[in-house]
Protein backbone atom coordinates (compact mmCIF):
# COMPACT_ATOMS: atom_id res chain seq x y z
CA UNK A 1 0.00 0.00 0.00
CA UNK A 2 2.80 2.33 0.24
CA UNK A 3 3.33 2.47 -3.46
CA UNK A 4 1.21 5.45 -5.03
CA UNK A 5 -1.09 7.25 -2.47
CA UNK A 6 -4.42 8.28 -4.03
CA UNK A 7 -6.13 12.09 -3.14
CA UNK A 8 -7.89 12.18 0.09
CA UNK A 9 -10.73 13.29 -1.03
CA UNK A 10 -11.34 11.41 -4.05
CA UNK A 11 -10.75 8.13 -1.46
CA UNK A 12 -13.40 9.09 0.22
CA UNK A 13 -15.61 10.67 -2.73
CA UNK A 14 -15.95 14.17 -1.45
CA UNK A 15 -15.57 17.77 -2.89
CA UNK A 16 -13.08 19.75 -1.49
CA UNK A 17 -14.88 22.05 0.20
CA UNK A 18 -16.48 19.63 1.74
CA UNK A 19 -17.79 20.25 4.98
CA UNK A 20 -17.53 18.25 8.27
CA UNK A 21 -21.01 16.64 8.64
CA UNK A 22 -20.73 15.65 4.78
CA UNK A 23 -17.22 14.47 5.24
CA UNK A 24 -18.65 12.14 8.11
CA UNK A 25 -21.40 10.88 6.10
CA UNK A 26 -19.11 9.83 3.24
CA UNK A 27 -16.33 8.58 5.77
CA UNK A 28 -19.24 6.44 7.59
CA UNK A 29 -20.40 4.76 4.43
CA UNK A 30 -16.54 3.92 3.30
CA UNK A 31 -15.96 2.39 6.27
CA UNK A 32 -19.24 0.92 6.59
CA UNK A 33 -18.51 -0.79 3.04
CA UNK A 34 -14.85 -1.59 3.18
CA UNK A 35 -14.61 -2.54 6.76
CA UNK A 36 -12.75 -5.87 7.08
CA UNK A 37 -15.54 -7.60 9.78
CA UNK A 38 -17.40 -7.55 7.01
CA UNK A 39 -14.71 -9.25 4.29
CA UNK A 40 -12.96 -10.96 6.23
CA UNK A 41 -9.50 -12.33 4.45
CA UNK A 42 -10.13 -10.03 1.93
CA UNK A 43 -6.94 -7.77 1.55
CA UNK A 44 -8.45 -5.38 -1.31
CA UNK A 45 -10.98 -4.33 1.60
CA UNK A 46 -9.03 -4.00 4.13
CA UNK A 47 -6.33 -1.77 2.10
CA UNK A 48 -9.24 0.25 1.54
CA UNK A 49 -10.36 0.26 4.72
CA UNK A 50 -7.44 1.72 6.02
CA UNK A 51 -7.17 3.86 3.27
CA UNK A 52 -10.21 5.59 4.20
CA UNK A 53 -9.45 6.26 7.62
CA UNK A 54 -5.92 7.37 6.66
CA UNK A 55 -8.16 10.02 5.08
CA UNK A 56 -10.53 10.82 7.13
CA UNK A 57 -8.37 10.72 9.82
CA UNK A 58 -6.31 14.00 7.97
CA UNK A 59 -9.49 15.70 6.50
CA UNK A 60 -11.32 15.78 9.68
CA UNK A 61 -8.54 17.45 11.31
CA UNK A 62 -8.51 21.29 10.81
CA UNK A 63 -4.58 21.70 10.68
CA UNK A 64 -3.78 18.69 9.02
CA UNK A 65 -6.42 19.09 6.33
CA UNK A 66 -5.11 22.29 6.01
CA UNK A 67 -1.89 20.94 5.71
CA UNK A 68 -2.76 18.38 3.59
CA UNK A 69 -4.50 21.31 1.19
CA UNK A 70 -1.14 23.58 1.01
CA UNK A 71 1.41 20.30 0.60
CA UNK A 72 -0.63 17.43 -0.53
CA UNK A 73 0.78 14.00 1.08
CA UNK A 74 4.09 15.38 1.95
CA UNK A 75 2.20 17.67 4.08
CA UNK A 76 1.02 15.97 6.86
CA UNK A 77 2.74 13.33 9.02
CA UNK A 78 3.76 9.89 7.12
CA UNK A 79 3.95 8.08 10.65
CA UNK A 80 0.33 8.97 11.26
CA UNK A 81 -0.54 5.95 9.41
CA UNK A 82 -2.48 3.33 11.71
CA UNK A 83 -2.10 0.63 9.13
CA UNK A 84 1.22 0.06 11.15
CA UNK A 85 0.70 -2.81 13.16
CA UNK A 86 -2.09 -4.96 11.77
CA UNK A 87 -5.51 -3.86 12.98
CA UNK A 88 -5.44 -4.64 16.41
CA UNK A 89 -2.17 -2.43 17.27
CA UNK A 90 -3.91 0.26 15.03
CA UNK A 91 -7.11 0.86 17.01
CA UNK A 92 -5.22 3.25 19.50
CA UNK A 93 -4.68 5.63 17.14
CA UNK A 94 -7.95 6.72 16.02
CA UNK A 95 -8.77 9.11 18.27
CA UNK A 96 -12.57 10.04 18.16
CA UNK A 97 -13.42 7.92 15.56
CA UNK A 98 -14.54 5.37 18.64
CA UNK A 99 -18.19 7.30 18.62
CA UNK A 100 -18.51 6.58 14.30
CA UNK A 101 -18.11 2.86 14.67
CA UNK A 102 -19.92 2.98 17.83
CA UNK A 103 -23.09 4.04 15.95
CA UNK A 104 -22.25 2.18 12.80
CA UNK A 105 -22.18 -0.85 14.38
CA UNK A 106 -24.44 -0.56 16.79
CA UNK A 107 -22.11 -0.46 19.91
CA UNK A 108 -20.29 -3.42 19.05
CA UNK A 109 -17.08 -1.34 18.78
CA UNK A 110 -17.93 0.64 21.66
CA UNK A 111 -15.48 -0.42 24.44
CA UNK A 112 -12.61 -1.25 21.93
CA UNK A 113 -12.56 2.10 20.14
CA UNK A 114 -12.98 3.77 23.99
CA UNK A 115 -9.26 3.88 23.98
CA UNK A 116 -8.51 6.86 23.40
CA UNK A 117 -5.42 6.08 25.56
CA UNK A 118 -2.15 4.96 23.83
CA UNK A 119 -0.77 2.22 24.88
CA UNK A 120 -0.02 2.60 28.84
CA UNK A 121 3.67 1.52 28.98
CA UNK A 122 5.04 3.78 25.96
CA UNK A 123 7.24 6.54 26.94
CA UNK A 124 5.79 9.89 27.34
CA UNK A 125 6.99 13.09 27.69
CA UNK A 126 6.36 14.89 31.22
CA UNK A 127 4.27 17.86 31.21
CA UNK A 128 5.48 21.54 31.61
CA UNK A 129 5.86 23.62 34.51
CA UNK A 130 5.92 27.31 35.55
CA UNK A 131 7.54 29.28 38.37
CA UNK A 132 8.14 32.99 39.06
CA UNK A 133 11.02 34.92 39.46
CA UNK A 134 11.48 38.43 41.14
CA UNK A 135 14.57 40.59 39.63
CA UNK A 136 15.63 43.71 40.99
CA UNK A 137 16.52 45.95 37.98
CA UNK A 138 20.23 45.81 38.41
CA UNK A 139 19.56 41.98 38.24
CA UNK A 140 17.48 41.66 35.20
CA UNK A 141 20.14 44.40 33.42
CA UNK A 142 22.74 42.60 34.42
CA UNK A 143 22.40 39.29 34.59
CA UNK A 144 22.38 36.87 37.76
CA UNK A 145 21.71 33.38 39.54
CA UNK A 146 18.12 33.27 41.24
CA UNK A 147 16.65 29.87 43.46
CA UNK A 148 13.07 29.99 41.93
CA UNK A 149 10.66 27.12 43.55
CA UNK A 150 9.47 24.87 40.91
CA UNK A 151 6.22 22.64 41.78
CA UNK A 152 6.50 19.55 39.72
CA UNK A 153 5.95 15.86 39.14
CA UNK A 154 9.40 13.87 39.55
CA UNK A 155 10.17 10.17 39.90
CA UNK A 156 9.94 8.61 43.43
CA UNK A 157 13.35 8.78 45.14
CA UNK A 158 12.39 5.69 47.35
CA UNK A 159 11.25 3.24 44.88
CA UNK A 160 12.52 4.71 41.84
CA UNK A 161 9.53 4.81 39.81
CA UNK A 162 9.26 0.80 40.31
CA UNK A 163 6.20 1.72 43.00
CA UNK A 164 6.83 -1.28 45.18
CA UNK A 165 8.09 -0.95 48.62
CA UNK A 166 11.48 -1.66 49.18
CA UNK A 167 12.56 -5.68 48.77
CA UNK A 168 9.06 -6.60 46.91
CA UNK A 169 8.61 -6.26 43.03
CA UNK A 170 5.74 -6.19 41.29
CA UNK A 171 4.55 -9.13 39.20
CA UNK A 172 2.84 -9.25 35.46
CA UNK A 173 -0.96 -8.98 35.54
CA UNK A 174 -2.58 -12.54 35.62
CA UNK A 175 -5.40 -11.06 33.35
CA UNK A 176 -3.64 -9.41 30.48
CA UNK A 177 -0.11 -10.96 31.35
CA UNK A 178 1.69 -7.89 31.18
CA UNK A 179 -0.03 -6.22 27.48
CA UNK A 180 -2.14 -3.92 29.65
CA UNK A 181 -4.87 -4.77 27.58
CA UNK A 182 -7.67 -7.47 26.81
CA UNK A 183 -8.80 -8.94 23.49
CA UNK A 184 -12.48 -9.84 23.43
CA UNK A 185 -14.28 -11.55 20.29
CA UNK A 186 -18.17 -10.77 20.43
CA UNK A 187 -20.75 -11.87 17.87
CA UNK A 188 -22.31 -8.82 16.36
CA UNK A 189 -25.33 -8.88 13.17
CA UNK A 190 -22.15 -8.26 10.84
CA UNK A 191 -20.16 -11.10 11.93
CA UNK A 192 -17.47 -11.43 14.82
CA UNK A 193 -15.63 -8.53 16.42
CA UNK A 194 -12.54 -7.96 17.91
CA UNK A 195 -12.61 -5.16 20.87
CA UNK A 196 -9.69 -4.21 22.61
CA UNK A 197 -10.09 -2.64 26.07
CA UNK A 198 -7.74 -1.21 28.98
CA UNK A 199 -6.83 -4.10 31.53
CA UNK A 200 -9.26 -3.57 34.36
CA UNK A 201 -7.20 -5.80 36.40
CA UNK A 202 -3.98 -3.84 36.44
CA UNK A 203 -5.52 -0.61 34.68
CA UNK A 204 -3.44 -0.74 31.98
CA UNK A 205 0.59 -1.16 33.19
CA UNK A 206 0.31 -5.09 33.13
CA UNK A 207 2.06 -4.95 36.27
CA UNK A 208 0.01 -5.80 39.71
CA UNK A 209 2.21 -4.00 42.95
CA UNK A 210 1.22 -6.10 46.37
CA UNK A 211 3.49 -4.39 48.35
CA UNK A 212 3.15 -0.61 47.16
CA UNK A 213 6.35 1.80 48.04
CA UNK A 214 4.67 4.14 51.13
CA UNK A 215 5.93 7.46 49.65
CA UNK A 216 4.08 7.27 46.83
CA UNK A 217 1.05 5.16 47.22
CA UNK A 218 2.20 2.85 44.41
CA UNK A 219 2.31 5.34 41.48
CA UNK A 220 6.02 5.62 41.49
CA UNK A 221 5.65 9.00 40.88
CA UNK A 222 5.53 12.13 43.68
CA UNK A 223 4.50 15.64 42.93
CA UNK A 224 6.37 18.39 45.39
CA UNK A 225 8.12 21.39 45.24
CA UNK A 226 12.03 21.95 44.91
CA UNK A 227 14.43 25.08 44.59
CA UNK A 228 16.14 25.49 41.60
CA UNK A 229 18.91 27.92 40.70
CA UNK A 230 18.50 29.49 37.22
CA UNK A 231 20.66 31.29 35.50
CA UNK A 232 19.69 34.48 34.56
CA UNK A 233 20.19 36.08 31.20
CA UNK A 234 21.49 39.60 31.23
CA UNK A 235 19.41 41.88 29.57
CA UNK A 236 16.01 40.21 30.37
CA UNK A 237 12.51 42.14 30.77
CA UNK A 238 9.83 42.45 32.80
CA UNK A 239 6.91 40.33 31.49
CA UNK A 240 8.89 38.06 29.56
CA UNK A 241 9.40 33.90 30.37
CA UNK A 242 12.39 31.70 30.33
CA UNK A 243 12.60 28.57 29.59
CA UNK A 244 14.46 25.99 31.22
CA UNK A 245 14.58 22.81 29.17
CA UNK A 246 13.93 19.56 31.15
CA UNK A 247 13.21 21.29 33.82
CA UNK A 248 9.44 20.48 34.13
CA UNK A 249 7.68 16.83 35.08
CA UNK A 250 9.98 13.63 34.70
CA UNK A 251 8.52 11.82 31.84
CA UNK A 252 6.56 8.37 31.91
CA UNK A 253 8.08 5.11 31.18
CA UNK A 254 11.59 6.38 29.74
CA UNK A 255 9.96 9.78 28.05
CA UNK A 256 11.62 12.97 27.97
CA UNK A 257 10.85 15.51 31.03
CA UNK A 258 9.07 18.39 30.19
CA UNK A 259 10.10 22.07 30.32
CA UNK A 260 10.00 24.37 32.89
CA UNK A 261 8.74 28.08 32.15
CA UNK A 262 9.79 31.30 34.39
CA UNK A 263 8.55 34.16 34.38
CA UNK A 264 10.29 37.18 35.12
CA UNK A 265 8.59 39.92 36.89
CA UNK A 266 11.17 42.74 37.18
CA UNK A 267 10.68 45.88 40.22
CA UNK A 268 11.11 49.23 39.62
CA UNK A 269 14.06 51.11 40.09
CA UNK A 270 13.51 54.73 41.54
CA UNK A 271 16.10 56.73 39.16
CA UNK A 272 15.83 54.17 35.81
CA UNK A 273 13.53 53.44 33.56
CA UNK A 274 13.56 50.78 30.88
CA UNK A 275 12.83 51.35 27.41
CA UNK A 276 14.09 48.50 25.08
CA UNK A 277 17.89 47.87 26.22
CA UNK A 278 18.08 51.84 26.61
CA UNK A 279 18.05 53.49 30.30
CA UNK A 280 16.05 56.46 31.02
CA UNK A 281 16.98 58.97 33.82
CA UNK A 282 16.15 62.82 34.69
CA UNK A 283 18.66 64.87 37.05
CA UNK A 284 17.88 68.01 38.27
CA UNK A 285 20.18 70.74 38.65
CA UNK A 286 20.47 74.16 39.52
CA UNK A 287 19.70 77.21 37.45
CA UNK A 288 22.53 78.47 38.60
CA UNK A 289 24.69 75.17 37.18
CA UNK A 290 22.38 75.56 34.28
CA UNK A 291 22.99 79.03 33.61
CA UNK A 292 26.95 78.51 34.09
CA UNK A 293 27.68 74.84 33.74
CA UNK A 294 28.93 72.89 35.97
CA UNK A 295 30.40 69.09 36.00
CA UNK A 296 27.94 66.69 37.61
CA UNK A 297 27.55 63.16 38.54
CA UNK A 298 25.21 60.80 36.82
CA UNK A 299 24.66 57.10 37.87
CA UNK A 300 24.50 54.34 35.28
CA UNK A 301 24.05 51.02 35.55
CA UNK A 302 28.11 50.34 35.66
CA UNK A 303 28.67 53.16 39.00
CA UNK A 304 28.58 57.12 38.67
CA UNK A 305 30.04 59.00 35.92
CA UNK A 306 31.36 62.30 35.63
CA UNK A 307 29.47 64.30 32.84
CA UNK A 308 30.09 68.56 32.10
CA UNK A 309 26.80 70.31 31.55
CA UNK A 310 27.61 72.99 29.42
CA UNK A 311 26.88 76.57 30.18
CA UNK A 312 22.83 77.79 28.98
CA UNK A 313 21.93 73.81 29.30
CA UNK A 314 17.97 74.37 29.29
CA UNK A 315 15.22 72.43 31.18
CA UNK A 316 14.67 69.13 29.07
CA UNK A 317 17.86 69.21 27.45
CA UNK A 318 19.05 65.44 27.23
CA UNK A 319 22.59 63.56 26.75
CA UNK A 320 23.15 60.59 25.63
CA UNK A 321 25.67 57.96 27.61
CA UNK A 322 26.99 55.82 24.65
CA UNK A 323 26.92 52.14 25.60
CA UNK A 324 25.65 53.01 29.42
CA UNK A 325 22.80 50.79 28.79
CA UNK A 326 21.36 47.16 29.14
CA UNK A 327 23.13 44.15 27.49
CA UNK A 328 21.13 42.89 24.72
CA UNK A 329 19.52 39.52 25.57
CA UNK A 330 21.51 37.02 23.66
CA UNK A 331 23.37 39.23 21.40
CA UNK A 332 26.58 41.36 22.09
CA UNK A 333 26.22 45.06 22.70
CA UNK A 334 24.69 47.58 24.95
CA UNK A 335 21.93 49.60 24.80
CA UNK A 336 22.97 53.69 25.65
CA UNK A 337 21.71 55.64 28.81
CA UNK A 338 19.51 59.09 27.53
CA UNK A 339 19.83 61.67 30.58
CA UNK A 340 17.43 64.58 30.45
CA UNK A 341 17.85 68.03 32.68
CA UNK A 342 15.24 69.09 34.89
CA UNK A 343 15.99 72.65 36.28
CA UNK A 344 15.18 73.38 39.73
CA UNK A 345 13.71 76.78 40.48
CA UNK A 346 14.85 77.89 44.26
CA UNK A 347 11.77 78.44 46.46
CA UNK A 348 11.84 79.73 50.18
CA UNK A 349 14.17 82.99 49.30
CA UNK A 350 15.55 84.88 51.76
CA UNK A 351 14.94 88.88 51.68
CA UNK A 352 18.77 88.88 50.98
CA UNK A 353 18.31 86.50 48.19
CA UNK A 354 15.20 87.86 46.63
CA UNK A 355 17.36 91.42 46.28
CA UNK A 356 20.54 89.58 44.78
CA UNK A 357 18.09 87.83 41.97
CA UNK A 358 16.13 91.35 41.21
CA UNK A 359 19.53 92.75 41.19
CA UNK A 360 20.79 90.32 38.68
CA UNK A 361 17.40 90.39 36.77
CA UNK A 362 18.07 93.84 36.16
CA UNK A 363 21.38 93.42 34.46
CA UNK A 364 19.69 90.81 31.86
CA UNK A 365 18.23 91.95 28.18
CA UNK A 366 17.24 90.52 25.33
CA UNK A 367 20.39 88.56 24.46
CA UNK A 368 19.84 86.80 27.57
CA UNK A 369 16.22 85.31 27.05
CA UNK A 370 16.05 84.62 23.42
CA UNK A 371 13.13 82.33 23.46
CA UNK A 372 11.27 84.97 25.69
CA UNK A 373 12.38 87.62 22.47
CA UNK A 374 11.43 85.66 19.42
CA UNK A 375 7.83 84.16 21.74
CA UNK A 376 7.20 88.19 22.07
CA UNK A 377 7.99 89.26 18.37
CA UNK A 378 5.30 86.24 17.15
CA UNK A 379 2.95 87.56 19.65
CA UNK A 380 3.42 91.13 18.57
CA UNK A 381 2.56 89.60 15.25
CA UNK A 382 -0.08 87.65 15.96
CA UNK A 383 -1.71 90.64 17.24
CA UNK A 384 -1.23 93.45 14.43
CA UNK A 385 -2.20 90.86 11.65
ZN1 LIG B 1 7.79 5.18 45.54
ZN1 LIG C 1 -3.70 -6.43 33.40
Amino acid sequence: MADEKRDYYSVLGVDRDVNDDDLKKAYRKAAKKYHPDLHPGDKEAEKNFKEVNEAYEVLSNKEKRARYDQFGHAGVDPNFNPGGGGFGGGFGDFGDLGDIFGSIFGGGFGGGFGGRQQNPNAPRRGGDVSANVNLSFEEAAKGCKKTVKVPKIDTCDVCHGSGCEAGSTAKTCPVCHGSGRVTTVQRTPFGQMQTQTVCSNCHGSGRIIDKPCKKCAGKGRIRHTVEREINIPAGIDDGQVLNVRSGGDAGVNGGPSGDLHVSVNVRPHPIFERQGYDVYCDIPITFTQAALGDEITVPTLDGKVKFQIHEGTQPGDEFKLRGKGIQRLNYPGKGDQYVKITVEVPKDLSKEQKAKIKEFEALTGEKNYKKQKSFLDKLKQFFTE
